[in-house]
Protein backbone atom coordinates (compact mmCIF):
# COMPACT_ATOMS: atom_id res chain seq x y z
CA UNK A 1 0.00 0.00 0.00
CA UNK A 2 2.60 2.34 0.95
CA UNK A 3 4.82 1.75 -2.13
CA UNK A 4 2.21 2.43 -4.04
CA UNK A 5 1.64 5.86 -2.50
CA UNK A 6 3.93 7.93 -4.63
CA UNK A 7 2.25 7.10 -7.51
CA UNK A 8 -1.26 8.76 -6.01
CA UNK A 9 0.61 12.07 -5.94
CA UNK A 10 -0.18 13.25 -9.27
CA UNK A 11 -3.59 11.05 -10.10
CA UNK A 12 -6.81 13.08 -9.68
CA UNK A 13 -8.96 12.46 -6.36
CA UNK A 14 -11.74 11.05 -7.93
CA UNK A 15 -13.73 7.80 -7.11
CA UNK A 16 -13.87 4.66 -9.46
CA UNK A 17 -17.63 5.90 -10.25
CA UNK A 18 -15.56 9.14 -11.34
CA UNK A 19 -16.88 11.54 -8.08
CA UNK A 20 -14.50 14.08 -7.61
CA UNK A 21 -13.47 14.34 -4.26
CA UNK A 22 -11.64 17.86 -2.28
CA UNK A 23 -8.97 17.40 -0.14
CA UNK A 24 -7.42 19.65 2.09
CA UNK A 25 -4.85 19.68 4.92
CA UNK A 26 -5.32 20.71 8.69
CA UNK A 27 -1.95 23.07 9.79
CA UNK A 28 -0.88 25.49 11.89
CA UNK A 29 2.81 25.23 11.66
CA UNK A 30 4.97 26.37 8.85
CA UNK A 31 6.16 22.86 7.90
CA UNK A 32 2.88 21.57 7.63
CA UNK A 33 1.57 23.86 5.39
CA UNK A 34 4.86 23.10 3.36
CA UNK A 35 3.96 19.73 3.26
CA UNK A 36 0.63 20.31 2.66
CA UNK A 37 1.59 22.17 -0.84
CA UNK A 38 3.90 19.89 -1.77
CA UNK A 39 1.37 16.91 -1.51
CA UNK A 40 -0.81 18.93 -3.59
CA UNK A 41 -3.60 19.97 -1.14
CA UNK A 42 -6.44 21.84 -2.35
CA UNK A 43 -6.36 24.37 0.43
CA UNK A 44 -5.74 24.69 4.45
CA UNK A 45 -9.45 23.68 5.68
CA UNK A 46 -8.32 23.71 9.17
CA UNK A 47 -6.13 26.75 10.67
CA UNK A 48 -6.18 26.23 13.99
CA UNK A 49 -5.26 29.46 15.86
CA UNK A 50 -4.85 28.67 19.25
CA UNK A 51 -1.02 28.52 19.33
CA UNK A 52 -1.24 31.90 19.31
CA UNK A 53 -2.94 32.40 22.67
CA UNK A 54 -1.21 29.53 24.13
CA UNK A 55 1.81 30.71 25.75
CA UNK A 56 3.05 34.32 26.95
CA UNK A 57 0.63 37.75 26.36
CA UNK A 58 -1.91 37.45 23.98
CA UNK A 59 -0.50 38.52 20.31
CA UNK A 60 -2.07 42.13 18.71
CA UNK A 61 -3.22 42.42 15.51
CA UNK A 62 -0.46 43.59 13.83
CA UNK A 63 1.10 39.81 15.07
CA UNK A 64 -1.83 37.77 14.41
CA UNK A 65 -1.98 39.72 10.52
CA UNK A 66 1.08 39.21 9.86
CA UNK A 67 1.41 35.14 11.17
CA UNK A 68 -2.15 34.53 8.94
CA UNK A 69 -0.78 36.48 6.08
CA UNK A 70 2.51 34.42 6.60
CA UNK A 71 0.09 31.40 6.29
CA UNK A 72 -1.61 32.55 3.43
CA UNK A 73 1.79 34.03 1.27
CA UNK A 74 3.16 29.99 1.59
CA UNK A 75 -0.14 28.54 0.26
CA UNK A 76 0.04 30.38 -3.53
CA UNK A 77 -3.40 31.05 -3.92
CA UNK A 78 -4.37 27.87 -2.16
CA UNK A 79 -7.60 28.99 0.06
CA UNK A 80 -6.76 29.24 4.13
CA UNK A 81 -9.44 28.72 6.26
CA UNK A 82 -8.50 30.33 9.72
CA UNK A 83 -10.53 29.21 12.79
CA UNK A 84 -10.92 31.21 15.15
CA UNK A 85 -9.64 31.07 18.77
CA UNK A 86 -11.00 27.45 20.34
CA UNK A 87 -9.67 27.88 23.72
CA UNK A 88 -10.98 26.01 27.21
CA UNK A 89 -11.72 22.65 28.11
CA UNK A 90 -8.78 20.68 26.40
CA UNK A 91 -7.33 23.70 25.17
CA UNK A 92 -5.99 26.16 27.67
CA UNK A 93 -2.96 28.58 28.34
CA UNK A 94 -1.11 31.34 29.85
CA UNK A 95 -1.87 34.37 27.57
CA UNK A 96 -5.63 34.73 28.93
CA UNK A 97 -7.73 34.51 32.00
CA UNK A 98 -8.53 31.20 32.16
CA UNK A 99 -9.99 31.41 35.79
CA UNK A 100 -13.56 31.40 34.19
CA UNK A 101 -12.65 27.98 32.45
CA UNK A 102 -10.75 26.26 35.72
CA UNK A 103 -13.88 26.84 38.16
CA UNK A 104 -16.52 24.65 35.85
CA UNK A 105 -17.01 21.52 36.85
CA UNK A 106 -16.98 20.05 33.43
CA UNK A 107 -15.34 22.11 31.11
CA UNK A 108 -15.93 20.58 27.50
CA UNK A 109 -19.55 21.51 28.63
CA UNK A 110 -18.56 25.07 29.87
CA UNK A 111 -16.98 28.21 28.56
CA UNK A 112 -14.86 27.12 25.83
CA UNK A 113 -14.43 28.33 22.22
CA UNK A 114 -17.15 30.84 20.90
CA UNK A 115 -18.75 30.91 23.63
CA UNK A 116 -15.27 32.22 25.88
CA UNK A 117 -14.86 34.30 22.89
CA UNK A 118 -18.06 36.24 22.94
CA UNK A 119 -17.29 37.05 27.06
CA UNK A 120 -14.45 38.43 25.78
CA UNK A 121 -15.18 40.56 22.59
CA UNK A 122 -12.26 43.15 22.71
CA UNK A 123 -10.03 39.51 22.25
CA UNK A 124 -12.24 38.35 19.82
CA UNK A 125 -12.64 41.29 17.56
CA UNK A 126 -9.04 41.70 17.84
CA UNK A 127 -8.86 38.45 16.36
CA UNK A 128 -11.87 39.28 13.42
CA UNK A 129 -9.50 42.31 12.61
CA UNK A 130 -7.06 40.31 11.55
CA UNK A 131 -8.11 38.04 9.74
CA UNK A 132 -10.13 40.40 7.70
CA UNK A 133 -7.20 42.40 7.20
CA UNK A 134 -4.93 39.16 6.05
CA UNK A 135 -7.77 38.41 3.72
CA UNK A 136 -6.80 41.25 1.65
CA UNK A 137 -3.74 39.25 0.43
CA UNK A 138 -5.79 36.11 -0.90
CA UNK A 139 -8.56 33.51 -0.32
CA UNK A 140 -8.96 33.28 3.66
CA UNK A 141 -12.21 32.14 4.99
CA UNK A 142 -13.13 32.21 8.47
CA UNK A 143 -14.27 29.70 10.60
CA UNK A 144 -16.13 29.79 14.33
CA UNK A 145 -15.76 26.63 16.25
CA UNK A 146 -18.33 25.09 18.61
CA UNK A 147 -21.52 27.00 17.69
CA UNK A 148 -24.58 25.80 19.46
CA UNK A 149 -27.24 28.58 18.75
CA UNK A 150 -27.99 31.13 16.57
CA UNK A 151 -27.87 33.55 18.78
CA UNK A 152 -24.21 33.58 19.15
CA UNK A 153 -23.49 33.10 15.50
CA UNK A 154 -25.59 36.72 15.34
CA UNK A 155 -23.62 37.77 17.89
CA UNK A 156 -20.31 36.82 15.37
CA UNK A 157 -21.69 38.28 12.63
CA UNK A 158 -22.51 41.77 14.59
CA UNK A 159 -18.96 41.65 15.47
CA UNK A 160 -17.66 40.90 12.24
CA UNK A 161 -19.75 43.87 10.62
CA UNK A 162 -17.91 46.37 13.51
CA UNK A 163 -14.82 44.82 11.96
CA UNK A 164 -15.22 45.49 8.60
CA UNK A 165 -17.15 48.92 9.61
CA UNK A 166 -13.43 50.41 11.62
CA UNK A 167 -11.55 48.88 8.82
CA UNK A 168 -13.33 50.69 6.07
CA UNK A 169 -12.91 53.97 8.12
CA UNK A 170 -8.96 53.32 9.07
CA UNK A 171 -8.66 52.93 4.81
CA UNK A 172 -7.74 49.16 5.61
CA UNK A 173 -8.51 46.87 2.72
CA UNK A 174 -10.01 43.68 3.46
CA UNK A 175 -11.88 40.88 1.30
CA UNK A 176 -15.60 42.09 1.63
CA UNK A 177 -16.67 38.28 0.43
CA UNK A 178 -15.04 36.83 2.85
CA UNK A 179 -16.66 33.45 3.41
CA UNK A 180 -17.57 32.67 6.97
CA UNK A 181 -18.10 28.97 7.99
CA UNK A 182 -18.98 27.31 11.48
CA UNK A 183 -18.16 24.12 12.76
CA UNK A 184 -20.57 21.79 13.70
CA UNK A 185 -19.17 20.00 16.46
CA UNK A 186 -22.62 20.06 19.12
CA UNK A 187 -25.29 17.64 18.08
CA UNK A 188 -28.67 19.63 18.97
CA UNK A 189 -26.42 22.13 16.15
CA UNK A 190 -26.58 19.28 13.87
CA UNK A 191 -30.22 18.43 14.24
CA UNK A 192 -31.26 21.87 13.81
CA UNK A 193 -28.67 22.58 10.84
CA UNK A 194 -31.13 24.64 8.72
CA UNK A 195 -31.06 27.52 11.78
CA UNK A 196 -27.43 28.12 11.27
CA UNK A 197 -26.76 27.30 7.78
CA UNK A 198 -29.11 30.18 6.87
CA UNK A 199 -26.53 32.69 8.49
CA UNK A 200 -23.38 30.57 6.74
CA UNK A 201 -21.19 29.99 3.96
CA UNK A 202 -20.11 26.60 4.32
CA UNK A 203 -19.88 24.31 7.21
CA UNK A 204 -16.98 21.91 8.60
CA UNK A 205 -17.64 19.15 11.23
CA UNK A 206 -15.20 18.50 13.84
CA UNK A 207 -16.11 15.22 14.82
CA UNK A 208 -13.71 15.04 17.48
CA UNK A 209 -15.71 17.30 19.58
CA UNK A 210 -19.13 15.79 17.73
CA UNK A 211 -18.31 12.40 18.70
CA UNK A 212 -17.20 13.02 22.05
CA UNK A 213 -20.82 15.07 22.80
CA UNK A 214 -22.99 12.33 21.33
CA UNK A 215 -21.61 9.52 22.78
CA UNK A 216 -20.73 11.23 26.25
CA UNK A 217 -17.52 10.12 26.06
CA UNK A 218 -14.65 12.55 26.96
CA UNK A 219 -12.11 12.42 24.22
CA UNK A 220 -9.15 12.50 26.04
CA UNK A 221 -9.79 10.11 28.70
CA UNK A 222 -8.22 6.65 28.35
CA UNK A 223 -10.94 4.77 30.73
CA UNK A 224 -13.88 5.72 28.23
CA UNK A 225 -12.28 5.30 24.49
CA UNK A 226 -14.23 2.20 24.38
CA UNK A 227 -16.86 3.90 24.01
CA UNK A 228 -15.72 6.52 21.58
CA UNK A 229 -16.68 4.91 18.91
CA UNK A 230 -17.88 6.26 15.44
CA UNK A 231 -19.08 3.40 13.65
CA UNK A 232 -22.16 3.38 16.91
CA UNK A 233 -25.16 3.61 14.66
CA UNK A 234 -26.07 6.61 16.65
CA UNK A 235 -23.47 8.53 15.13
CA UNK A 236 -23.71 6.67 11.69
CA UNK A 237 -27.12 8.24 11.68
CA UNK A 238 -26.30 11.72 12.97
CA UNK A 239 -23.41 12.25 10.31
CA UNK A 240 -25.93 11.16 7.67
CA UNK A 241 -28.10 14.04 9.02
CA UNK A 242 -25.48 16.27 8.61
CA UNK A 243 -24.24 15.49 5.30
CA UNK A 244 -28.11 14.89 4.17
CA UNK A 245 -29.16 18.37 5.33
CA UNK A 246 -26.29 20.09 3.81
CA UNK A 247 -26.88 18.53 0.65
CA UNK A 248 -30.97 20.29 0.41
CA UNK A 249 -29.54 23.43 2.16
CA UNK A 250 -26.87 23.36 -0.77
CA UNK A 251 -24.26 24.21 1.59
CA UNK A 252 -20.47 23.19 1.31
CA UNK A 253 -19.46 20.69 4.13
CA UNK A 254 -16.23 19.56 5.40
CA UNK A 255 -15.44 17.22 7.65
CA UNK A 256 -11.79 18.40 9.52
CA UNK A 257 -12.10 16.08 12.46
CA UNK A 258 -9.44 13.15 12.99
CA UNK A 259 -12.21 10.84 10.89
CA UNK A 260 -11.31 12.56 7.72
CA UNK A 261 -7.83 11.80 7.88
CA UNK A 262 -8.28 7.49 9.11
CA UNK A 263 -8.29 5.73 5.83
CA UNK A 264 -10.19 3.08 7.96
CA UNK A 265 -12.97 5.68 7.47
CA UNK A 266 -12.70 6.95 4.19
CA UNK A 267 -15.17 5.04 2.76
CA UNK A 268 -17.78 5.30 5.47
CA UNK A 269 -17.49 8.65 4.56
CA UNK A 270 -17.78 8.81 0.78
CA UNK A 271 -20.66 6.60 1.51
CA UNK A 272 -22.47 8.96 3.75
CA UNK A 273 -22.28 11.22 1.12
CA UNK A 274 -19.04 13.66 1.98
CA UNK A 275 -16.88 14.47 -0.77
CA UNK A 276 -14.60 17.30 1.17
CA UNK A 277 -12.21 16.31 3.62
CA UNK A 278 -9.59 18.28 5.49
CA UNK A 279 -6.56 16.22 7.50
CA UNK A 280 -3.53 16.11 8.74
CA UNK A 281 -1.54 16.65 5.96
CA UNK A 282 1.27 13.25 6.25
CA UNK A 283 -2.31 11.55 5.35
CA UNK A 284 -3.39 12.94 2.45
CA UNK A 285 -1.98 10.36 -0.20
CA UNK A 286 -3.71 7.62 1.98
CA UNK A 287 -6.48 8.80 2.14
CA UNK A 288 -6.46 9.94 -1.85
CA UNK A 289 -5.77 6.12 -2.24
CA UNK A 290 -8.42 5.04 -0.43
CA UNK A 291 -11.31 7.84 -2.90
CA UNK A 292 -9.05 5.95 -6.00
CA UNK A 293 -9.92 2.52 -5.19
CA UNK A 294 -14.02 3.33 -3.90
CA UNK A 295 -16.84 2.81 -6.00
CA UNK A 296 -19.15 5.10 -4.19
CA UNK A 297 -22.17 4.09 -5.34
CA UNK A 298 -21.05 0.44 -4.03
CA UNK A 299 -20.30 1.25 -0.60
CA UNK A 300 -23.30 3.60 -0.20
CA UNK A 301 -25.71 0.80 -1.09
CA UNK A 302 -23.73 -1.62 1.40
CA UNK A 303 -24.31 1.19 4.23
CA UNK A 304 -27.99 1.95 3.43
CA UNK A 305 -28.02 -1.93 3.69
CA UNK A 306 -26.55 -1.81 7.14
CA UNK A 307 -29.06 0.79 8.63
CA UNK A 308 -31.87 -0.97 7.39
CA UNK A 309 -30.66 -4.07 9.40
CA UNK A 310 -32.06 -2.99 12.73
CA UNK A 311 -30.88 -4.65 16.04
CA UNK A 312 -29.05 -6.97 13.65
CA UNK A 313 -26.58 -4.83 12.81
CA UNK A 314 -24.84 -5.12 15.68
CA UNK A 315 -23.64 -8.32 13.72
CA UNK A 316 -22.24 -7.01 11.01
CA UNK A 317 -19.33 -5.19 11.12
CA UNK A 318 -19.58 -2.11 8.73
CA UNK A 319 -16.24 -2.00 7.38
CA UNK A 320 -15.72 -5.64 6.41
CA UNK A 321 -19.52 -4.48 4.57
CA UNK A 322 -17.64 -1.50 3.18
CA UNK A 323 -15.24 -3.31 1.72
CA UNK A 324 -16.90 -6.28 0.67
CA UNK A 325 -19.38 -4.22 -1.21
CA UNK A 326 -16.06 -3.23 -3.61
CA UNK A 327 -15.33 -6.72 -4.73
C1 LIG B 1 -12.84 18.57 16.03
O1 LIG B 1 -13.38 18.75 17.13
O2 LIG B 1 -13.06 17.58 15.31
C2 LIG B 1 -11.86 19.55 15.53
C3 LIG B 1 -11.38 19.49 14.30
O3 LIG B 1 -11.44 20.53 16.37
P1 LIG B 1 -10.40 20.27 17.57
O4 LIG B 1 -9.89 18.87 17.44
O5 LIG B 1 -9.37 21.32 17.44
O6 LIG B 1 -11.30 20.45 18.77
MG1 LIG C 1 -13.31 20.67 18.08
Amino acid sequence: FRKSLDTVRERPAQSLDGEHVVLQANAEREDEIRMAVELDSAGIGLYRTEFLFMRGEAPDEATQTAEYSRALAALDGRPLTIRTMDLGADKTGEALDFSLVRSSMNPALGLRAVRLCLRDTDLFKTQLRAILRASAGGPVRCLIPMLTSVNELMTVRALLDEARAELEREGRPFDRDMKLGGMIEVPAAAMALEDLCHLLDFVSVGTNDLLQYALAADRIDEQVAHLYDPLHPGVVRLMRQIFDSCGSLRMPVTVCGELAGDRRYTRLLLALGLRSFSMYPGRLLEVKQMVIETHIGRASAALAHWLNLGHKRHEVPLLNLLDQSQK
